[in-house]
C-alpha cells in the first residue's frame, strides 16, 4: 500500500499552488468583498488546462487522471473556496454530464470552449421544493413536435448566470413510469434561449466569488435533440455524478483544513500573550495538533476515493468511499475553521485575516452535493441498515 501521491502530481501540484499563489491570493479578499466572479482568472484556469483535466484530447483536454483534478480543487481550495467551487462545479457538474453522457454531437458543440475555460455550464436539479429529495423535481418539460417545451424553477445553481455559461444542463419531468413514479429526464438549455432567465445571484453567507443564481424557465423551447443521454434516466445520470463530485467536494474541504492548519501553526508562533507564544499554552496547541490530525485523515480518505475512481472502481464500494470522504472531509472542515478563527482570537473575526472568510464558505460543504444528513443516509444503507 502507497500513501504518496506520484512525483507527476506532485509535480503538478506545484504549478496550480504557484498559480493559485501569483493570481488568485493578492486580490481574493477583494473580490469577496465586492462578490465579484472574476472571469478572466477563471479563463486563465483554463488556459492553464485545470478544466481539461479529465476530458479527452480530442476535445482539447489531457486526458489525465481524476486524482490530478481533486489535487488541483485542494490547491485552489487551500487560498479561496469560491474558486475551488468554480472549478470543481465547472467540471463536475459542467462537463462530465456531456463527456459521460452527451451524444458525439452535443460533446463537438460544447465540450471544446467548456475544456478550453472559455466557457462554463451548469447544472439545475435543486429546485425549491426538492433538494435533498431530488426525485420530486417540478420543473415539467413536454415534447411538442420536435422541440421540448420546459416550465419550472431551479434554485442555487453554481455556474449558472456568469457571463460565460453557455447552458445549464436541468432535471425534469418529462412523464410517469409504468410503477406511477416521475420520470426524469436531463435536458442541455443553451444561455440566451428566450423563456429561461438566470436571475439576480444571491446574498450568500459565504462562497461570495462563485457564480450562483435562481434559474426560471416560461415555455423554454429547444430541439429535441438536446435531450442528454436516455429519457427517463435523468435521476440515475445524476446520481452517478454526484459520487465523483462527492471526492472532489472533499478535496475542496480538504485545502480548507490544511489552509487553517498552516495558518495556525505560523500565528501559534508570533501571538505573545502572557510573556510567550500561545503555541506555548497547551489549550492552543493542542487544538492546532487536532487539526493536523483532521488533515491526515481527510487527506487518507480524498485520495484513497480518487484511487478508487481512476482504478476503475464502480457502484457500491466507490459510492460508499465517496460518500465517507465527503462526510468526514466537510464536517472537519468546519471544525477547522472555527478552531482557525478561536486561535486567532478577535484577529479571527476581522475581514483583515483569511480565517474569517474560511469561517464563512466553509459551512455550504456540509450542504452541497448531499448534506451531511444524506451521507449519513447513505453510508447506513450501504451497511445494510434499513434506514430511510
Ligand atoms: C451555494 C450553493 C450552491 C449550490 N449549487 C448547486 C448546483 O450547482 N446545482 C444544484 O442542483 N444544486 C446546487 N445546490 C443545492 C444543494 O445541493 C442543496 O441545497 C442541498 O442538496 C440540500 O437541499 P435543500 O437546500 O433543498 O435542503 P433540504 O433537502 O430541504 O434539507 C433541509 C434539511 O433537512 C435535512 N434532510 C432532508 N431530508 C432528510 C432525510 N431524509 N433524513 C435526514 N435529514 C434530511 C437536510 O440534511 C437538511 O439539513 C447549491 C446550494 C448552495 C447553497
Amino acid at each position: 500500500m502507497d500513501f504518496e501521491l506520484s512525483r507527476e502530481h506532485e509535480d503538478f501540484r506545484r504549478v496550480v499552488r504557484d498559480f493559485a499563489a501569483e493570481r488568485i491570493a493578492p486580490h481574493v479578499a477583494e473580490w469577496d468583498k465586492r462578490h465579484h466572479f472574476p472571469v478572466d482568472v477563471v479563463q486563465q484556469m483554463g488556459e492553464l488546462g485545470l478544466f481539461g483535466l479529465t476530458a479527452p484530447e480530442e476535445f482539447g483536454g489531457s486526458g489525465a487522471d481524476f486524482t490530478s483534478l481533486c489535487i488541483a480543487i485542494e490547491e485552489l481550495g487551500r487560498v479561496d473556496q469560491s474558486i475551488g467551487i468554480t472549478l470543481e462545479a465547472g467540471v463536475g457538474l459542467g462537463i462530465n454530464p456531456i463527456q459521460t453522457f452527451g451524444t458525439r454531437e452535443q460533446q463537438e458543440r460544447w465540450l471544446p470552449d467548456l475544456v478550453a475555460g472559455r466557457a462554463l455550464a451548469g447544472f439545475g436539479l435543486t429546485e425549491p421544493g426538492a433538494g435533498s429529495d431530488a426525485g420530486a423535481t417540478a420543473t415539467k418539460a413536454v415534447l411538442d413536435g420536435d422541440e421540448w417545451v420546459i416550465d419550472g424553477a431551479k434554485q442555487f445553481i453554481t455556474n449558472s448566470g456568469s457571463e460565460i455559461t453557455s447552458l445549464v444542463t436541468v432535471t425534469a419531468r418529462t412523464g410517469t413510469k409504468e410503477d406511477g413514479r416521475p420520470e426524469i429526464s436531463a435536458i442541455i438549455v443553451p444561455s440566451g434561449t428566450p423563456g429561461f432567465v438566470a436571475e439576480p445571484s444571491y446574498d450568500k453567507l459565504g462562497w461570495h466569488i462563485s457564480d450562483t443564481h435562481p434559474l426560471t424557465f416560461t415555455g423554454v423551447r429547444v430541439p429535441a435533440d438536446h435531450l442528454l443521454g436516455e429519457r427517463g434516466r435523468g435521476y440515475a445520470q445524476f446520481l452517478a455524478i454526484l459520487d465523483d463530485g462527492r471526492v472532489a467536494i472533499s478535496a475542496l474541504a480538504l485545502g480548507l483544513i490544511e489552509a487553517c492548519l498552516e495558518l495556525c501553526v505560523q500565528y501559534a508562533g508570533e501571538r505573545q500573550t502572557f510573556g510567550g507564544p500561545i503555541g506555548r499554552k497547551q489549550g492552543v496547541a493542542f487544538q492546532i495538533a487536532d487539526l493536523k490530525v483532521m488533515a491526515d485523515a481527510a487527506r487518507m480518505l480524498t485520495y484513497r476515493a480518487a484511487a478508487m475512481k481512476d482504478a476503475g472502481v464502480t457502484g457500491a464500494a466507490f459510492k460508499q468511499a465517496a460518500s465517507v470522504a465527503k462526510l468526514y472531509t466537510s464536517e472537519a472542515a468546519v471544525t477547522a475553521t472555527r478552531v482557525a478563527t478561536q486561535v486567532f482570537g478577535g484577529y479571527g473575526f476581522m475581514e483583515e485575516y483569511p480565517v474569517a472568510r474560511f469561517y464563512r464558505d466553509a459551512k455550504i460543504l456540509e450542504i452541497g452535493e448531499g448534506t451531511s444528513e444524506v451521507q449519513r443516509m447513505l453510508i447506513a444503507r450501504s451497511l445494510g441498515l434499513p434506514v430511510e
